[in-house]
């Protein structure tokens, strides 16, 4: 079993990458990558994790970088970076687009009431490159929204007060800098992007002319129907497979490491020439 997404406590995750190994071990996989948002700095920690725990399994380095295309954040994950300093330079423009956001949200939030938003996201997060779901959170906690989905329908979702947008990266220099690091780069669950059909094929297109190499055939709770949908153009697009659960913690993901369905076997698997 292999498991090549999810989120450690150096982004939104709720576990250390030590955690995740132990959890991942439990679970019998072979195979995991660690694709934290926007950043590689759990990964020197995953491999001391690997060292200490003297873990049977393979550690793979990546990452999950946010793009923008037309109104639309798209997810870009970087597998197998072998050369992950690399991706020191867009991680960084990142990281003051994502602050700066953060402080647009903050001060947004501030006129619906909730004060200091910002600091009380950092707090949660443990670290300034707070995220949406951080916000989501707090607005929680201060009980002006009763879960996480009704924090983004209230305050935090597009049209809604709190929404900013953010000038992430184009697709484009998102392949450029992992192929730059190494790495292979992939289109991350496809279908939670709420594009339509013809949209997401150009969005494919697009990725795929820039050079993209994959595409998330299976990710989390997608159903079989969505799964065969993602393995057509997969193979309409000559891409490789990849497979990710995208956990999060228990708290927050319904499917555990590595608990993701099965790739379609006519898929060519992304890690079909790794040694794991
Ligand atoms: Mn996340
Ligand atoms: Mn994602
Ligand atoms: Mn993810």
């Amino acid at each position: 079993m292999i498991d090549l997404h999810c989120h450690s406590t150096y982004s939104d995750g709720r576990h250390s990458p030590e955690e995740l190994i132990l959890k991942a071990q439990a679970n019998g996989l072979q195979c995991l990558a660690l694709t934290d948002h926007d950043t590689t700095s759990g990964l020197d920690d995953l491999h001391a994790a690997g060292k200490r725990l003297a873990a049977d399994i393979t550690l793979i380095n990546g990452i999950e970088l946010s793009v923008g295309w037309r109104t639309h954040v798209i997810h870009i994950l970087g597998l197998n970076l072998k050369n992950y300093q690399r991706l020191d330079a867009v991680i960084n423009q990142q990281n003051e687009n994502r602050i700066h956001r953060a402080e647009q949200i903050s001060h947004a939030l501030g006129a619906c009431g909730v004060e200091d938003a910002y600091d009380k996201a950092r707090e949660l997060a443990g670290h300034e490159r707070v995220g949406r779901p951080h916000f989501a959170q707090v607005l929680v906690n201060e009980k002006k929204a009763r879960d996480f989905q009704g924090a983004f329908r209230q305050y935090l979702g597009r049209g809604r007060q709190a929404y900013v947008p953010t000038a992430w990266m184009s697709a484009e220099e998102a392949v450029a800098a992992i192929h730059d690091a190494e790495g292979l780069a992939v289109i991350a669950h496809p279908l939670k992007y709420g594009l339509t059909r013809t949209k997401l094929h150009e969005l494919i297109r697009l990725f795929k002319d820039a050079g993209g190499d994959g595409i998330e055939v299976v990710s989390g709770e997608m159903t079989p129907v969505q799964i065969q949908e993602i393995a057509g153009l997969c193979l309409r697009f000559d891409l490789l497979a990849s497979s990710g659960s995208d956990f999060h913690g228990d708290a927050l993901s319904r499917i555990s490491l590595g608990r993701q369905a099965q790739l379609p076997v006519n898929c060519k698997p992304i890690w079909h020439d790794w040694t794991i």
